[in-house]
């Protein structure tokens, strides 16, 4: 996402964040890509707990330790959850909304983007969650992704994201079960989205959903080493990232 900082006005999440925060709840968030039908981002699972959480949210939130930086963190739902268990979080997110409802609920946060030329602090946990491999955009700015997380991560610390194999969608029902997938296009899970909330439209904006082979792949080419922690039910997994 190159979107650099996001001011209340071209902010449909944020607005819709703020007025959960608020008033206990909100009008419909809508997400619109060119792929796909619109669909409807429910607001109040963007304020889960961590017994509402999928379990490999609840499994990086466990494994998280030491300083945690809490990228694109949206309500802070992660953030405060690790708060309740004790451990020591920082949030940061380009919405100026998101960041004052985080504030309001007792996380550090501050408003930043993380392509934003980088700050003197290194991170012993970088967590990137709801399909956190998105903020990445498309697969030509992974230099970009990990020469900024060559920056923020400490001696021994590690990155947990999660993303989902689109595969799925692809899956044209070949009889040996074989995938009809483009490779001279673009990369299968470079999606484009923009947002709707009430009358405030967002601009649109890149999202990128990978594969574990291929942030694999990538992860090696800079100097790290990707693991898969876990699976999820729908081609998602959650992946941790540390230095070679
Ligand atoms: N992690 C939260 C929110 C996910 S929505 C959750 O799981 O509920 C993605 C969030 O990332 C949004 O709040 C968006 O404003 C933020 N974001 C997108 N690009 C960003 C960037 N480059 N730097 C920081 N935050 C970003």
């Amino acid at each position: 996402m190159y979107t650099d900082l996001l001011p209340p006005t071209e902010d449909p999440m944020g607005q819709a964040i703020a007025d959960y925060h608020k008033k206990g709840r909100a009008d419909k968030l809508i997400v619109s890509s060119p792929d796909f039908d619109d669909d409807e981002i429910p607001v109040s699972q963007l304020f889960r707990t961590y017994a509402e959480m999928s379990s490999i949210e609840q499994t990086a939130l466990r494994l998280a330790r030491g300083k945690i930086l809490d990228i694109g963190a949206g309500s802070g739902c992660h953030s405060l959850a690790l708060q309740e268990m004790g451990k020591n979080v920082e949030a940061i997110d380009i919405s100026a909304l998101s960041v004052q409802v985080m504030k309001e609920r007792g996380i550090k946060a501050e408003q930043r983007n993380f392509f934003s030329p980088t700050w003197a602090t290194t991170y012993d946990t970088l967590l990137l969650l709801m399909n956190g491999a998105g903020i990445i955009g498309k697969v030509e700015e992974f230099p970009r992704f990990f020469e900024r997380i060559k920056q923020l991560l400490s001696p021994e610390g590690c990155v947990l994201m999660d993303s989902s194999d689109l595969r799925y969608l692809y899956e044209e029902e070949e009889e040996d079960g074989s995938f009809l997938i483009d490779i001279a296009g673009d990369y299968y899970g470079e999606l484009s989205y923009s947002m709707q909330y009430k009358k405030t439209k967002g601009k649109p904006f890149l999202w990128l959903y990978v594969d574990f082979e291929t942030l694999s792949y990538y992860a090696s080419q800079y100097g790290f080493k990707a693991t898969c922690i876990e699976q999820g039910a729908h081609y998602d997994y959650l992946a941790k990232i540390e230095w070679r």
